[in-house]
């Protein structure tokens, strides 16, 4: 019987060859095709080709830390805790960030596998989801190594398993709000492959350019093609790839004015409720608004008791370009959801609106582009791509399936 490991109830079997699950953030369908249709990503095109080249859908709200998790822990946010970027603690009246590890609930597949003996690598664009991917690794061990690109400068053997990334990455850090960011997750991700060898490595971009520019564009091929570059040489050191993403990405402007469409919740629900009564969450907010102002398409609400709920959910259901309006046991049911990191609504919008507070609330002066957002449901496809065949891939596939497609259906 061959090795395998149990994580969050789901079985992986041993890795066959070192294993790259990559994260491709904010990667909507069509990025990578337009690429190829340039001309630019000759090995992509191979794996669709060779591999299997597939669709899954991502965790709602489709936001990054939420899928992150979900695609390292293998299971939905009910599971791993992680909602959003920060959560209502109705208890003592803060806004939390949840980028702390004290807030996972569940192991990760990573640390599963580095307990049952293997050597791991873990790298991530922005610091903020490091801690989270990294929860439980032993860097005495040796055999694990875990960074960020945003904080490649401050790795130390103890924190990280490494230090001197910069000279052994050969690039300086990068600017956090950069195609260079993720380009530095690559060109580590080679390096590790060459000397490390991870048996498991999980690298995480970001969707700086996917938030600026659609499919197609000079700006987005460009960068499709540098990823390009890497993953083929990821392979010829003998990686098994597969490639998915923790959420797709869409225009969210008026195509004649270029402003950003928004419906402003916290404002309509002061009107109705009273000035504050009601708190409207925006879980995309994080310390990294510049490039979407904290405009998503996926918002929640809490409000006061006595507060009548269906009558408030009846009145956002009837704005345009709201989508769903949902009770908080609808959504925990629906999305998979833990209860206590919500709010008691849930509300996404369509395609190309988003869901902001209050006009006052969301600083656009860093939008250098049109509004491109993500959030909702029209956010959930995402691509799967494998350098290899694939077998027995289970119906219905989620992003979070990626780890158990890398080893449990590689060919
Ligand atoms: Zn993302
Ligand atoms: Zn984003």
């Amino acid at each position: 019987m061959s090795k395998s490991v149990t994580c969050n109830g789901r079985t992986y079997a041993w890795p066959k060859a070192p294993t790259v699950v990559v994260c491709l953030d904010g990667s909507e369908p069509g990025y990578i095709e337009q690429t190829i249709e340039a001309g630019r990503a000759p090995f992509f095109a191979k794996m669709m080709k060779d591999g299997a080249n597939l669709l899954a859908d991502s965790v709602i709200p489709s936001f990054t830390n939420p899928n992150n998790l979900s695609i390292i822990t293998g299971r939905p946010p009910e599971v791993h805790g992680i909602a959003g970027n920060f959560f209502y603690d109705a208890a003592s009246k803060t806004e939390v960030m949840m980028n702390d590890p004290k807030f996972l609930r569940a192991p990760t597949i990573l640390r599963t596998f580095h307990e049952a003996g293997a050597k791991v690598g873990m790298v991530t664009a922005k610091d903020k989801l490091r801690l989270l991917l990294s929860n439980g690794l032993d860097y005495a061990s040796g055999r694990a190594i875990a960074f960020s690109s945003e904080r490649a400068d401050k790795a130390t053997k103890a924190d990280n398993g490494i230090d001197n990334v910069v000279s052994f990455v050969g690039k300086p850090v990068p600017d956090v709000y950069s195609a260079d960011l993720s380009e530095f997750v690559f060109a580590a991700g080679v390096k590790l492959m060459e000397s490390f060898r991870p048996d498991l490595m999980y690298l995480s971009t970001t969707d700086y350019i996917q938030h600026k520019v659609g499919p197609g564009t000079k700006i987005a091929n460009d960068f499709y093609a540098m990823i390009d570059g890497y993953l083929a040489a990821m392979d010829k050191l003998g990686a098994i790839i597969v490639a998915t993403a923790d959420h797709g990405m869409n225009d969210k402007h008026d195509p004649k004015t270029k402003a950003p469409n928004v419906i402003y919740l916290q404002t309509l629900f002061d009107e109705w409720l009273g000035k504050g009564a009601a708190r409207v969450i925006l879980p995309i907010t994080d310390p990294y608004v510049v490039h979407h102002g904290a405009l998503g398409s996926f918002a929640t609400v809490h409000i006061p008791a006595g507060a009548n709920a269906s009558d408030l959910l009846a009145r956002v259901k009837k704005i345009d370009g709201v989508h769903l309006a949902l009770t908080q046991a609808e959504a925990c049911k629906q999305f998979g959801l833990p209860a206590d990191r919500i709010g008691d609504l849930v509300v996404t919008s369509t395609r190309h609106i988003t869901l902001g507070t209050a006009p006052e609330k969301h600083d656009l002066s860093g939008l250098d582009e049109p509004l491109r957002s993500h959030g909702g449901l029209t956010e959930q496809r995402v691509p799967m791509i494998a350098n290899r065949k694939l077998k027995d891939v289970p119906a219905g596939l989620r992003n979070f399936d990626v780890f158990s497609v890398a080893l449990n259906c590689v060919a």
